[in-house]
């Protein structure tokens, strides 16, 4: 598998973890990303494209002789985008649009999983103020109420208020309601073909935007791995009772998955429960799963595009534990302020995910509302964690916020499996 060229598309965190991965790996001839960001500019030659224009990305692949094009975030998926570069011929690391529904419809994930046994919170979906007071009714309190289109990682709420239950649902048009899952979350990812799949390590993200898990939902505000916590048997008991029984309903539909299913669990007292399934690798716990990842990545992608992945070698992991710390614009998730210059983005351990070039002087500007990871390995998690505050301690940006206590749960032993 020498010499293959990646078209990567994206230009978030995760993506330029993905960069840096693919980068890194000696099979990996040429990296093309569409349309990246300063810091994948770095390890990659970057192209101007519409992400979620599939003529446009199938043309592009086609022009830059891509072997393999890796699709970042879910929206281009969702859009047809590896539908329409399978069609000339190209493989595609990522799901058809008709797959990609396992996260672009709630309501089409909860179908399959009912229809596989998958273990899931009990839900309705509602589109009136009838059938969702009538669902609220069902559920005690706090009340978990989902957004069913794609909304970024921050179309749920969870509350233990009613009328903001009820607010949301007003908004979104259709929801999914369901029983809320009590236990620590915990992110697979699993890397699959359509039949063989291979799960990544177990990684935990901190979804709210201020410590102890306070404020609104974002779409992630840090991650680390591995979890000392999670029970010994876990990966393989998601394996058997989640993520076999799914890929056999999507095959038996004539809607195979391959790409990267993303279970989000919850370890209940009951065992552990879907959360949710996205098509894609998660952002920001790609930051500290492929920061553990020895084996090339650009194989392994390339292995699962092509329906090779029964051939694949193990995975092999490096030894310790790696922390991602988000650094956040102001206002973020609300309003985030852009165009903030930003120093301390090149140093070593700085993720891009909302960076953006001022094209008169090259200054570093944010772009997003998450705008930097600062990202490190370690012998240990508060090895790992000390470094990721230090890369973070590097940076500055006027009027930006960040968690202080990712993965401190963790360190110091706080986390109970529910019994
Ligand atoms: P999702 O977009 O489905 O991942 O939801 C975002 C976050 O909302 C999750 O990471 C959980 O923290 C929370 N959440 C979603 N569904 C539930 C549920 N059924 N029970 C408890 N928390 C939930």
């Amino acid at each position: 598998m020498l010499g293959v060229r990646v078209l990567l598309l994206g230009g978030g965190g995760r993506e330029h973890a993905l960069a840096l991965g693919l980068a890194d790996d000696p099979s990996v001839e040429a990296l093309i990303a569409a349309p990246g960001n300063p810091g994948i500019a770095a390890v990659a030659e970057l192209r101007a494209v519409d992400p979620v224009d599939p003529v446009a990305v199938a043309g592009l692949a086609v022009e830059v002789g891509a072997d393999l094009v890796v699709v970042g975030p879910e929206a281009p998926l969702v859009a047809g985008v590896a539908d329409a570069v399978r069609a000339k011929g190209i493989a595609v690391f990522g799901p058809s649009a008709e797959a990609a529904g396992l996260e672009g419809s709630k309501t089409f994930a909860k179908e399959v999983m009912t229809a596989a046994g998958v273990p899931t919170a009990r839900a309705y979906t509602c589109s009136d103020e009838a059938s969702t007071a009538a669902a609220l009714d069902r559920f005690d309190p706090p009340y978990v109420v989902k957004n069913d289109g794609l909304a970024a990682g921050k179309g749920v709420v969870v509350t233990d208020d009613r009328a903001t239950a009820e607010a949301h649902a007003r908004e979104c048009g259709r929801v999914v309601i369901e029983e809320y899952l009590a236990g620590p979350e915990v992110s697979l990812f699993v890397v699959t073909d359509g039949e063989t799949a291979v799960p990544l390590l177990p990684a935990q993200d901190f979804k709210r935007v201020g410590d102890g898990d306070s404020g609104p939902n974002t779409g992630g505000m840090g991650a680390y791995a591995p979890l000392p916590w999670a029970p010994a048997d876990l990966v393989d008991e998601v394996m058997r009772d989640v993520v076999h029984p799914t890929l056999t309903e999507m095959r038996r539909r004539g809607a195979p998955f391959s790409g990267l299913l993303y279970v989000g669990l919850a370890i209940t007292a009951d065992g552990p429960r879907v959360i949710e399934f996205n098509a894609r690798f998660g952002d920001p716990e790609t930051q500290v799963v492929l920061a553990l990842l020895e084996t090339p990545l650009g194989g392994l992608l390339h292995a699962a595009a092509t329906g090779t992945l029964a051939d694949h070698p193990p995975l092999r992991w490096r030894s310790g534990a790696a922390v991602t710390v988000v650094v956040a614009a102001e206002g973020y998730p609300a309003g985030p302020r852009t165009g903030d210059v930003i120093t301390g983005g090149e140093q070593p351990g700085v993720i891009h995910a909302g960076t953006a070039r001022r094209a008169a002087d090259g200054a570093l500007l944010s772009a997003g509302g998450r705008v930097l990871c600062g990202t490190a390995t370690g012998p240990d998690l508060a090895a790992a964690r000390d470094a990721a505050y230090q890369v973070v301690r590097g940076i500055t940006l006027s009027g930006s916020h960040h968690r202080r206590d990712i993965a401190a749960a963790a360190i110091d032993g706080q986390i109970a499996l529910p019994v």
